[in-house]
C-alpha cells in the first residue's frame, strides 16, 4: 500500500486525507520534516500560503522538500499548495518552496467572486469532466519550459504537470470525485 503524506500544518488537509483513504492508499499527516521520509508522495493542501510558508520555514521543511523535488519526488499542490511551489509569486516576497517554473498571482479573481464552481475538462490518462471548486483562487500567469497544461479555465491554466509535480488552482478534495487524487496516487507516485 502506498503511503501518501499530507502536509498538516494549516488549511484543508483533513479532506485530502479522506480522499487518499478512499483511493485505497494510506494518508499520513505530516507535521515534522523528518516524516517526509516515511511517505511515497506529498500533498500540499490549500489554506493561507503565507501562514503555511512561515510554518514550513519554522519547521525546517523548505530545504527538505526542495531536496526531494530535485530527486523527482511526487508532489501534488492544491491552491495555496500550488502558490508555495511556484518559482515566482507576483508582488510577493513571502516564503515559498519553489521548484515549479510558473508565475502565479494570488487572489486573482477579486473579492466579488471569491469562490465559484466551474466544470473543467481535464486531460488525465483519459479526458474527464471535473467539478472545479475555486476559493480565493490564484491565477497562473506564466508557464515555464516543460510545464504541461492539463486543464484550462477560459484561457488560464488551472491544472498543470511538471515532472513529478501536479498542481491545481482549485480544490479537488472538496468534491466527491476521486479522479485527480487517484491519478496522482496511481500515475505520479
Ligand atoms: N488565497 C490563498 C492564498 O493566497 C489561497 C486560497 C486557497 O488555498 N483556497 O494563499
Amino acid at each position: 500500500m502506498k503511503n501518501i503524506g499530507v502536509l498538516s500544518l494549516q488549511g484543508g488537509f483533513e479532506k485530502h486525507l479522506g480522499m487518499v483513504a478512499r483511493c485505497g492508499a494510506r494518508g499520513v499527516e505530516i507535521r515534522y520534516s523528518r516524516e517526509l521520509h516515511e511517505v511515497d508522495g506529498l500533498i500540499l493542501p490549500g489554506g493561507e500560503s503565507t501562514t503555511i510558508g512561515k510554518l514550513l520555514d519554522r519547521n525546517g521543511f523548505i530545504p527538505e522538500i526542495q531536496k526531494l523535488l530535485s530527486k523527482n519526488f511526487p508532489v501534488f499542490g492544491t491552491c495555496a499548495g500550488t502558490i508555495l511551489l511556484a518559482d515566482t509569486i507576483e508582488g510577493s516576497t513571502q516564503v515559498k518552496i519553489g521548484g515549479l517554473p510558473i508565475t502565479i498571482e494570488r487572489n486573482a479573481y477579486g473579492s466579488q467572486v471569491d469562490s465559484f464552481e466551474s466544470l473543467l475538462e481535464i486531460e488525465l490518462s483519459n479526458p474527464i469532466t471535473f467539478p472545479g471548486v475555486f476559493i480565493r483562487a490564484p491565477r497562473i500567469t506564466f508557464l515555464g519550459k516543460g510545464v504541461e497544461t492539463l486543464s484550462v479555465l477560459d484561457d488560464d491554466p488551472v491544472f498543470i504537470r511538471y515532472n513529478s509535480i501536479i498542481a491545481a488552482t482549485f480544490h479537488p478534495e472538496l468534491t466527491t470525485n476521486l479522479a485527480i487524487h487517484d491519478y496522482f496516487i496511481r500515475n505520479i507516485v
